[in-house]
């Protein structure tokens, strides 16, 4: 298959120079484009990445950016947290409340808010909880999923109530099936809660050993 094998040479070298290789083509043809990259070059590597700012004016509340615009499957994402309420939100603001599921107390406000050099983010705030950054941490992971899930379908095979739906277009979770296990959002079940963000992380970040980034 010679046109197939000239096609597919040439996506490689084409590749090896978007991510920098100096000397692209020997680097493709002694083979070693096969050796593990992560997600050098791709866009889907720039997805991964978690990005926030602090909110200077709360205290335990980040604004993290969206890659697209906040729709329900978004707040299925916080099910595992506790209740997530609409109605007990502040309606001027757009709040939506994350209720504990055994106190009925509120424990996370989400809030769409408008950010300099962000199209789309979501203002999260943790309250009466021990654990600020524990909490901050998992809901990364699930504002991760938003942006960048491959569907892959590890998330349904990690949820043993079978309350994760994933196809070509959503990533939702049932909030009548959730029983709050964590277990999607922990990093023991799954490494920084997506498994395809452990391929695509880039190099320089895994030298890190972190998946967040905080922007300007
Ligand atoms: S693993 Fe399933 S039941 Fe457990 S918190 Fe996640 S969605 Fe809910
Ligand atoms: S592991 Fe990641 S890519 Fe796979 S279904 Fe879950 S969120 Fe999506």
């Amino acid at each position: 298959m010679p046109e197939e094998s000239t096609k597919w040479r040439n996506f490689l070298v084409d590749f090896a120079k978007k991510i920098g290789k100096p000397d692209a083509e020997v680097y493709v043809d002694t083979g070693k484009w096969k050796a593990r990259q992560g997600g050098n070059g791709l866009k889907a590597a720039e997805d991964v990445k978690i990005k926030y700012t602090n909110c200077t004016a709360e205290e335990n509340a980040k604004i993290y950016q969206l890659n697209k615009p906040i729709t329900d499957d978004f707040y299925t994402l916080f099910t595992p947290f506790g209740k997530v309420s609409k109605e007990l939100g502040r309606k001027l603001l757009k709040e939506v409340l994350v209720l504990d599921i055994a106190t009925n107390i509120p424990i996370m406000s989400l809030q769409p808010f408008q950010q300099q050099n962000y199209e789309y983010a979501i203002k999260v705030k943790t309250m009466n909880v021990q654990k600020h950054d524990d909490l901050q941490r998992m809901i990364g992971y699930q504002i991760r999923k938003y942006n960048s899930c491959r569907k892959c379908l590890k998330c349904e095979s990690v949820c043993n109530f079978g309350a994760i739906t994933v196809n070509k277009n959503t990533y939702r979770i049932d909030t009548n099936k959730c029983r709050h296990c964590k277990m999607c959002v922990t990093a023991k079940y799954l490494d920084a809660g997506c498994l395809m963000a452990g391929y695509l992380v880039t190099k320089a970040e895994s030298q890190e050993k972190t998946y967040e980034v905080q922007s300007a």
